[in-house]
């Protein structure tokens, strides 16, 4: 059975009875498939509150929630914080009574993404097959590297992850596999700083033991109506000849039975494509006045604004998102006149889809806007007879995204973000 040393990269036929021969390293991991296995996920350890010990050591050794005011939510927590049952998307008030002691850190999402974009170029630096799914996870086709990085894709996975933790300072757990659901699972199996393999004989065992709900596509709803059915196991899915299942369920019916059996066909897409950037805003007391409400989707236009521009896109369309005090979404889109990056375009159409909704009574929870239509950057706020101004505009924000560069986001503010 192959090992490699998950400290030095070093491989072996069999595994070593104790300890690494070359480096003394204990994380030996040994798989029957391990030299078989091509595609990998990989997945940050409780991304947020890891680089926010990365940046402040006294806190590493304490329980940590990342999330906002008291009537946000968890966005992340860190594995000490986890022993105290802290979860993601916990209410805050009922994490901080589950562990009163523990550290609460507003998010710094432009800190994260940018971290997120370095392991992204450390990926990148492995396979251009680097399928992103979010923030700080993607999927890694390593297939046909060999010969580059001289070494079976354990090997280069092993590496890139020592590189993340040498040249970042977080750490990730890998999932290897066949296909990318599976591999997808695998990453989970042995977190945090983990390593995991789910081999082709297997894949079909370890699924049917598993709740059917940890399947790609099984959200809450139609987890109920198969358990309703007497599907609670992966496995209980085999009773059912997959036309069955496409008539019960519909097409996602084909999905279910073939990932009861290992397969995916799903391949490694690096083209997959960034739909819609956003931002969006919970308020610590809900708010009703339109000019409050306005002077917040100000600030969040000129994000989703540096974060277009960041991406190297513009949008030819804009959403408003707004949740009421009760809980009710609200999603408004307009097409804009043509392609922009800038935040006053952004804003304007925004503000007019507000003004459709805000009357200064309604009470609101939060507030969003998105860029929608994404197209390549440089299609963006081209001349426009009817409004001359606006080649000083771009000049202007073009002025100000280099001054934030260089002196970070808060450098400049413009009048509108002043709250009276
Ligand atoms: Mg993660």
């Amino acid at each position: 059975m192959s090992a490699v040393c998950r400290d030095c990269a070093k491989v072996y036929d069999a595994a070593p009875a104790s300890g690494c021969p070359n480096c003394g390293g204990t994380r030996l991991f040994a798989h029957p498939e391990l030299d078989a296995l091509e595609i990998a996920h990989l997945d940050c350890d409780a991304f947020y509150a890891s680089v926010e010990k990365r940046d402040n050591p006294e806190i590493r050794g304490k329980p940590v929630i990342v999330g906002g005011g008291r009537r946000g939510v968890v966005s992340a927590c860190c594995y000490i914080a986890r022993i105290y049952g802290i979860r993601s998307a916990m209410p805050m008030f009922k994490a901080l009574k589950a562990c009163p002691d523990a550290v609460v850190i507003r998010p710094n999402m432009e800190k994260y993404r940018q971290v997120g974009h370095q392991v992204r170029e450390l990926m990148q630096g492995v396979t251009p097959m680097v399928e992103p799914i979010s923030i700080d996870e993607a999927f890694l086709d390593l297939s046909g590297t060999r010969r580059l990085h001289h070494g079976t894709p354990a090997q280069t996975l092993v590496r890139l992850a020592k590189k993340i933790e040498d040249e970042i300072g977080i750490n990730v757990s890998i999932g290897l596999s066949y296909n990318k659901f599976l591999a997808k699972l695998a990453s989970d199996l042995d977190k945090p700083r983990g390593f995991a393999a789910i081999g082709r004989e297997e894949a079909v065992p370890f699924l049917a033991e598993k709740p059917v709900g940890i399947l790609w596509g099984v959200g809450r709803a139609l987890n109920k109506k198969l358990e309703y059915d007497g599907i609670a196991k992966v496995g209980d899915l085999h009773k059912f000849e997959e036309s069955e299942l496409v008539a019960r369920y519909g097409s996602i019916g084909t999905r279910l039975k073939r990932f009861s059996q290992g397969k995916d066909v799903r391949s490694v897409d690096p083209e997959s494509v960034t739909k819609s950037i956003s931002a969006e805003t919970t308020f610590e007391d809900d708010v009703a006045d339109p000019d409050n409400l306005k002077v917040t989707l100000w600030g969040l236009s000129e994000k989703v604004a540096r974060r277009l521009g960041r991406a190297g896109y513009a949008c030819d369309g804009v959403q408003l998102k707004l949740k009421s005090a009760d809980f009710k979404l609200v999603t408004r889109s307009r097409k804009l006149s043509g392609p922009t990056k800038l935040a006053d375009e952004i804003y304007k159409a925004a503000e007019a889809l507000l003004m459709g909704e805000a009357d200064g009574k309604k009470l609101y929870r939060l507030i969003g806007v998105g860029a929608e239509r994404l197209l390549p950057g440089d299609q963006a706020d081209q001349p426009d007879l009817a409004d001359p101004d606006r080649g000083k505009r771009v000049k202007v924000a073009d002025a100000i995204d280099a001054v934030r560069a260089k002196f970070g986001d808060t450098a400049i503010k413009k009048g509108r973000g002043f709250r009276k």
